[in-house]
């Protein structure tokens, strides 16, 4: 059992005002592995007003300074991706794909800021205005449990090369995890109060801090239902909100496509951890006359997504996050069919041979129409629709009828014509052909899968106030 009892406030691991503990569970196992003790209103207050007295001293080092502190953060990090590896493999059970691909990811983001600070400019000169980047103030990272850590890493990264000090409030469901990488930030030595790590309840914990007067800016990662919320609260004080929430992304196959580059990519770009990731590709869109012949390979290819306790290298798809999230994905596989779609694959109930731990069958649903709620909804699970469209114009139509714009995919043998569909779909990201992350790029929602950009210069950006001084 792993009891993490301690908060991380202005330098130090201290005991948390708070007394109530939540239990931490292995999802592969149902087992309890350990409990956290969780921070209140109180500890949240005391961690901002350690960002606040850490502030003027932090927002006026040099972008050399911060270079040097991006890259000690980098080195400590990189230094313990083992524990953080096995940490996310006990808490999450998530694939080993997705934990390798995170764990390298959380470091990288420190230098990926380095670099992108090497060559911004804070200051410029515009008619007779001298124009100063400034960092906005504290700066408050709310994250979700379906990536905590490298959200954590992302989010101070940016608050860093900002020069904005912050307090994090990360999911209370990874408290693993996050005392992990709070150890590794630790080894960085910067100075007292730059990050302060906060576990709660996000009803106690995160709406403090939303609430809290001397937070300027707030960087959250989680459901659109919530980035609602905080959004509301953060208005009463005019704080800054960049807000990365949920999707429903569609993988467009276009008539044109190489079906034996598409077809994988699709279901890999599906099943993203578990099909539990903001951009998994729940939408597949298909050619009518081609239909038949996708939904053959679609159930062939499907068989390599070896489903298990992802101790076992070969696993492709974990369990679900908690007993909580797999009955909610049972209930749209029950929905789907009461809407009438049919299933290509998988269902409700256990998979056969997983008699312990919350896995659900990797299930494909055929003939879904967009209206039906599995096609509206985010599902947060291995669940796939596929719908079908008579040409490009009304897959386009397809893409964009929904309430998010996070991801999508194209795939043709025309990296033109995947072009042209790519410039009319309304999402912060589009992907061709299965094409290699690009970690400099900027990430972030149209509609309502948020606003404000992360990583790179936009996610800097984003950190920064400008003043002009004119004279
Ligand atoms: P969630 O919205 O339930 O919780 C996210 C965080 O907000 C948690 O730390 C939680 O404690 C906190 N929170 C809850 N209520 C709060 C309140 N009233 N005030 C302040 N904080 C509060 O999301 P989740 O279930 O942890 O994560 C899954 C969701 O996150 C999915 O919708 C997924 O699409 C989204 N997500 C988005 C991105 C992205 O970059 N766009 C990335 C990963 C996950």
């Amino acid at each position: 059992m792993r009891i993490i009892d301690r908060v991380y406030i202005d330098g130090s691991f201290v005991e948390p005002h708070g007394e109530q503990w939540a239990p931490l569970f292995n999802p592969a196992t149902e087992e309890q592995i350990g409990k956290v003790r969780l921070a209140d209103e109180e500890d949240a207050n005391r961690a901002v007003a350690a960002a606040r007295r850490a502030f003027p001293a932090f927002s006026n080092t040099s972008k050399e300074e911060r270079i040097t502190m991006l890259k000690r953060l980098h080195a400590a990090v990189s230094e313990r991706a083992g524990d953080l590896v096995e940490a996310m493999r006990v808490e999450y059970a998530a694939p080993p794909s997705f934990i390798d691909f995170a764990a390298r990811r959380a470091g990288n983001v420190f230098l990926d800021m380095a670099e992108i600070l090497e060559s911004y400019d804070f200051r410029r000169r515009i008619g007779r205005a001298d124009v100063e980047m400034r960092p906005s103030g504290v700066a408050v990272a709310i994250t979700p449990w379906n990536s905590n850590y490298s959200f954590i890493c992302g989010k101070l990264s940016t608050a860093i090369a900002s020069g904005s000090t912050m307090v994090i409030k990360p999911s209370e469901m990874s408290a693993i995890q996050t005392q992990v990488i709070t150890e590794c930030l630790h080894e960085a030595d910067l100075s007292k109060g730059v990050f302060n790590i906060v576990t709660g309840y996000g009803n106690v914990v995160g709406a403090a801090l939303t609430a809290n007067r001397d937070v300027s800016k707030i960087t959250f990662t989680g459901s659109t239902v919530t980035g609602r919320a905080i959004a509301q609260m953060a208005a009463t004080t005019m704080k800054r909100v960049t807000m990365e929430l949920g999707g429903k992304s569609p993988s467009i196959i276009l008539d044109d496509a190489d079906l034996q580059v598409a077809v994988p990519q699709v279901l890999a770009a599906g099943f993203l951890n578990s099909g539990q990731a903001c951009i998994a590709g729940s939408r597949i869109l298909v050619p009518e006359y081609r239909r038949d012949e996708i939904e053959a390979r679609l159930k062939e290819e499907v068989k390599v997504f070896t489903l298990g306790d992802p101790g076992d290298s070969e696993v492709r798809i974990g369990p679900m996050v908690s007993q909580k999230q797999w009955d909610r994905v049972q209930g749209y596989l029950r929905l789907g069919q009461e809407e009438g779609a049919t299933l290509l694959i998988g269902g409700e109930g256990r998979p056969e041979g997983l008699e312990r731990g919350w896995f659900v069958r990797p299930t494909i649903f055929s003939g879904v129409r967009n209206d039906m709620r599995i096609a509206r909804e985010e599902i947060f699970g291995p669940v796939l629709c596929v719908l079908s469209y008579r040409d490009e114009e009304e897959a386009i139509a397809i893409a964009n009828d929904t309430d998010y714009g996070l991801q999508a995919n194209v795939f043709s043998s025309d990296l033109e014509r995947a072009k042209r569909a790519a410039d009319r779909i309304e999402a912060g990201r589009v992907i061709i052909n299965g094409a290699p992350h690009e970690p400099l790029a900027p990430f972030g929602g149209f509609k309502q899968s948020g606003f404000g950009r992360e990583f790179g210069v936009f996610g800097l950006e984003a950190f920064l106030e400008p003043r002009a001084v004119i004279s």
